[in-house]
């Protein structure tokens, strides 16, 4: 099989396998077909790797910044010269277009080692001057051994976007990918080594959502970062507070995304489409509640659908296909249930609804006009190629619609009036925001969610908070003052 890894599982700087697990069969979306066969970690791997990143922590983290960073970086120079070939292996993997896969995967990963290899050599404390020549410093500390876990959409992304900022601040890492996409942190994993990372500071193990939760209990664990659902973030939130743990919680959402009548409308549907069908809908922060003003609905919903029959569908490793299929066929159908419950409830299905007679998990690009606020489909995140267009009068009107949900991942507005666009950001409910554009993610801003969507920040100079603590030494230049 051409997609088979040299085993299952990456602990210490190597190749692990175990067949006492059970099996994993990886499927390329496209076809259906069996691309590699892994194992699930067994008790026997989990430990091998929480041990040997263990192990590896206090000398990766006893490195200066600087050899640290170089590390993450020249691991980021390798990702971009094969960003070809991991784009064709994150293709395979998740379904999603070659042409989406060459600059938004790899490369991203990339930036994140990049950036954060940059920041390692400038982590520091701080000098608190206090009254009487005392003084306080603090010494930025690693947590420790650290834990990730990823969801299927962004592998290779998520894999990077925990890793790198992990492995700047002195941690180690044992990552568990999706068992629906476990073959690109692998690829990761080796990048690491070959640029120069210890073993044993970045370790990758398979596994079904049983093998997670052992690794969120294990008491050698400091931290743990989650990609994934609500649902299991939940549950992956309380495991860790047992242990008191810290967490980073990126889950799911139903983001909103206004557009008002002033809006460039070219540029609202083009927002509208990346923030739905990119990745064929599986998106966390897609905004796929998307309020028209009723004045322009019509011509909204007019030009959405002439943009959307110029969807390229087909072959993801063709590099004009611009939608491809689902990551599973679960998926497929959870998102094809959602249809059918749009379409009994009373929401006006415009475009798409159907599965394309084909082999593997393609779904039409879909859309529902006349969503209303408490229908199904509006308030669930379907995490597929589903658009619920609703249509409002007044901006105060909106507001309180928009926020009117137990997510805050995300949130968006299109207008030309400016301080109309400030004034609805400042009152989103929603972690990360956008005027006029919608889902871009550079590695320099802080990317997560409010209420349910979760906890903590990824990316930019916040990440490093949520990967290291402090150390208070308060210093006395003074005799020491007792009452008796
Ligand atoms: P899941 O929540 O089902 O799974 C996420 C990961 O957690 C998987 O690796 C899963 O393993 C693992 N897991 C499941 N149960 C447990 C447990 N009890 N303890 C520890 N780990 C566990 O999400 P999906 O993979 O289905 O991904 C889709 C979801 O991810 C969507 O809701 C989406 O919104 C969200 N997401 C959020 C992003 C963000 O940044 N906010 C970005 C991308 C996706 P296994 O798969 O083997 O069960």
């Amino acid at each position: 099989m051409k997609f088979q890894p040299r085993a299952s599982h990456f602990i210490d700087g190597e190749y692990v396998e175990d067949t006492n697990g059970t099996a994993i069969e990886v499927i390329y979306p496209a076809t259906g077909e069996v691309i590699a066969r892994l194992h699930s970690a067994t008790p026997v791997i989990v430990e091998q790797a929480l041990n040997s990143a263990k192990n590896a922590q206090a000398a990766w983290a006893a490195l200066s910044g600087t050899e640290r960073g170089r590390i993450l970086r020249r691991a980021s120079d390798i990702m971009r010269e094969r960003n070809y070939d991991l784009s064709v292996l994150e293709t395979h993997d998740t379904g999603k277009p070659i042409q989406e896969t060459t600059v938004a995967d790899a490369t991203s990963g990339a930036d994140a080692l990049e950036y954060f290899g940059g920041l390692a050599a400038s982590l520091t404390g701080e000098h608190i001057p206090l009254g009487g020549g005392d003084f306080v410093y603090t010494i930025r500390e690693a947590l420790g051994v650290c834990v990730g876990i990823g969801a299927w959409n962004y592998p290779t992304q998520i894999a990077c976007w925990k890793g790198a900022p992990a492995l700047a601040c002195g941690n180690t890492m044992v990552f568990k990918p999706s068992e629906t996409t476990p073959l690109s942190a692998l690829k990761v994993a080796e990048i690491l080594v070959e640029a120069g990372a210890p073993k044993g500071v970045y370790n990758v193990i398979q596994g079904y959502g049983d093998v997670g939760a052992s690794l969120v209990t294990d008491p050698r664990v400091a931290k743990v970062s989650l990609t994934g659902s609500v649902p299991t973030g939940r549950k992956v939130y309380a495991a860790a507070a047992d242990g008191m743990k810290h967490v980073t919680m990126e889950l799911g959402g139903k983001s909103p995304m206004i557009v008002f009548d002033d809006a460039d409308i070219e540029n609202a549907v083009s927002g509208a489409i990346l923030g739905n069908f990119y990745s064929s809908g599986q998106v966390c922060s897609n905004g796929t509640r998307v309020f028209v003003q009723k004045s322009i609905k019509e011509a909204f919903l007019k030009r959405l659908s002439e943009r959307l029959d110029h969807a390229k569908i087909g072959d993801p490793m063709d590099e004009n296909v611009s939608f491809g299929p689902m990551v599973s066929e679960n998926q497929m159908n959870i998102a094809l249930g959602y249809i059918e419950k749009g379409k009994a409830e009373g929401a006006r299905l415009i475009y798409g609804g159907e599965r394309i007679d084909r082999d593997g998990y393609f779904l039409q690009p879909t859309v529902f006009a006349d969503v209303t606020d408490n229908m199904t489909i509006a308030r669930e995140e379907i995490f597929g190629p589903v658009m619920s267009v609703l249509d409002f009068e007044t901006e105060e009107e909106v507001m309180a619609r928009a926020n009117d949900t137990e997510f805050g991942l995300a949130a968006g507005v299109f207008t030309n009036d400016l301080t109309r666009a400030h004034r609805i950001v400042a009152g989103f409910e929603a972690g990360t925001c956008y005027i006029n554009t919608y889902n871009l993610a550079p590695v320099e801003a802080p990317f997560g969610g409010s209420k349910m969507s979760g906890v903590g920040r990824e990316n930019s100079k916040l990440a490093i908070n949520h990967f290291s603590e402090m150390k208070t030494v308060y210093v006395s230049m003074n005799d020491v003052e007792a009452p008796y």
